[in-house]
């Protein structure tokens, strides 16, 4: 398709050749050198051009808002197992191919996908007044008819657990904590749980319906959808979360002592036999190509927006990340592996994928772990990097020293070890992959997360840049180094 071409261009820099120039300076090396498998004598240093990149992700070329912007207006929506999200895969394919990337292939994988249906939520009793809800992921659907129930309010996912087997016979469950807004995401953490853990404590105290109030920070009447967690292959009961408003609307009811009641309908359904899959594409190393440095992503996204945020901005700053250093005149010494991952957001009923596409990924290249030297994940939207969390061995050093000397022009200062790294590299970390985080500014972040407002106008521009900036830079640092990143903790800058 020409047009399709056309685009292709769109996402290249402007002047392949203008950009070399950029990274390398007027005493650079030819524009047009190949990559070669030694070292260059008269080389800049790695760190050199480690400054080089992360100026020119800076200059304006918007590899990464033309990736984003692409995506999202082509495919929309993309939830695990879609038509939308094999179609981004495959058009993600070519594109990689087209932005010269080594390796590029789709490994699909079997998923359980779920698929929201038509959904309604109204207050009944003691007034009548429309509810604004989303089914949670993986939600059975009600009965055709819907279902009707008592709402019985609980302040936290702690007290529902408490409550007695058979106490909520007949009723309805909300769970209605609050997330707290934190820079670091960490109110997201301490929030979620009600959403993985409610369904199942609400069903063994025999409710038959879950509501939480969304795991969110904004005041708007939207709701913030999710996975929830199978129990033995089974979610056990329909859940939805409620827009904040209409939680809180519940709990005053509740504390005056009016008893609410709601009719909540789902149509809801499962799709047993259907597939996922990670695109992969690399920037193939010199000498030491065996060994991977792993950028992440996941491509797919929730349904109600069109994954803008989350993840379809990580895809953009991994993808053009990695791009800038394919496109210098020398590759570096290990490989660059670009993984945008499916079926990130739903959970799974039954092994062996486990909970999330990540565990795909980790069991078809469970041989070459041991050679995955590094592995980070982009998955919190487009706001500036504040902090990076090296892994624990390389904390302190002459490798975190450099780092910390590119990436500190860009407000970016060092910070603790990552925990897991994220979703989709979690079962890599857990088999022994050590990770980075560069952490991003999550204060507005989860105003939208996962609700219909995650489109594209939420995309600063200049952050994405400033993103792309710091993963080009790190990445460049890593690939280009011998820096064994295994091994035991050290104390980091603070501790000193
Ligand atoms: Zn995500
Ligand atoms: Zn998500």
């Amino acid at each position: 398709m020409p047009r399709f071409r056309q685009r292709t261009l769109s996402i290249v820099p402007s002047s392949p050749k203008l950009l070399t120039l950029a990274l390398l300076g007027a005493a650079a090396l030819p524009a047009a050198a190949a990559p070669t498998t030694a070292p260059i004598v008269g080389a800049p240093s790695a760190e050199t051009v480690a400054v080089q990149l992360r100026d020119a992700a800076l200059a304006g070329h918007d590899m990464a808002y033309s990736w984003v912007s692409e995506l999202t207006t082509r495919f929309g929506p993309r939830p695990a197992g879609s038509d939308n999200e094999h179609q981004a895969a495959q058009w993600a394919a070519a594109r990689l191919k087209a932005l010269g990337f080594d390796n590029v292939h789709i490994e699909s994988f079997p998923i359980t996908a779920w698929v929201r249906g038509a959904e309604a939520g109204e207050l009944i009793a003691p007034t009548r007044q429309p509810l604004v809800l989303a089914a949670l992921g993986e939600s059975p659907p009600t009965p055709t008819q819907g279902l009707e129930g008592e709402v019985v309010v609980f302040a936290s996912l702690a007290e529902l657990q408490a409550a007695q087997p058979g106490s909520l016979a007949g009723r309805v469950a909300l769970v209605a904590n609050r997330m707290v807004r934190t820079q670091d995401g960490e109110g997201y953490i301490a929030a979620v749980g009600a959403r993985i853990e409610g369904p199942a404590a609400a069903a063994r105290a025999g409710a038959i319906a879950f509501l939480m109030r969304s795991v969110g920070t904004d005041s708007h009447r939207i709701a913030h959808t999710g996975t929830t967690r199978y129990v033995a292959g089974k979610v056990p009961l329909p859940c939805f979360a409620l827009s904040a408003p209409d939680a809180e609307q519940l709990e005053r009811l509740a504390a005056l002592g009016l008893s609410p009641r709601v009719h909540l309908y789902s149509a809801a359904s499962y799709v047993s036999d259907a597939h996922s899959q990670d695109v992969i594409a690399d920037v193939r190393g010199t000498l030491k190509s065996e060994e991977f440095v792993l950028l992440a992503a996941h491509l797919d996204s929730w349904d109600q927006g069109t994954g803008a945020i989350d993840d379809g901005a990580g895809t953009a700053i991994i993808t053009a990340a990695a791009k800038l250093i394919r496109d210098l005149p020398h590759r570096p010494k290990r490989t660059v592996r670009v993984v945008l991952y499916g079926s990130e957001e739903i959970a799974q009923p039954v092994k062996p994928f486990g909970d999330f596409g990540g565990y795909a990924y980790a069991n078809n290249h469970a041989s070459e772990l041991a050679r995955h030297v590094l592995a980070g994940e982009s998955d919190s939207g487009t706001d500036r990097i504040y902090a990076l969390g090296l892994p624990g061995a390389v904390r302190r050093g002459a490798f975190a020293d450099a780092v910390q000397r590119v990436l500190g022009p860009l407000g970016i200062i060092p910070a603790a070890a990552p925990r897991d790294g994220g979703a989709d590299v979690a079962p890599i970390a857990e088999a022994g992959v050590p990770v980075f985080a560069l952490n991003q500014d999550s204060s507005r972040y989860f105003d939208i997360h996962h609700t219909s407002d995650d489109t594209l106008d939420k995309v600063d521009r200049v952050q994405l840049e400033q993103n792309v900036a710091a993963w080009a830079a790190l990445i460049w640092l890593a690939a280009d180094s011998d820096v064994n990143f295994r091994g035991p903790a050290v104390p980091g800058p603070a501790e000193r």
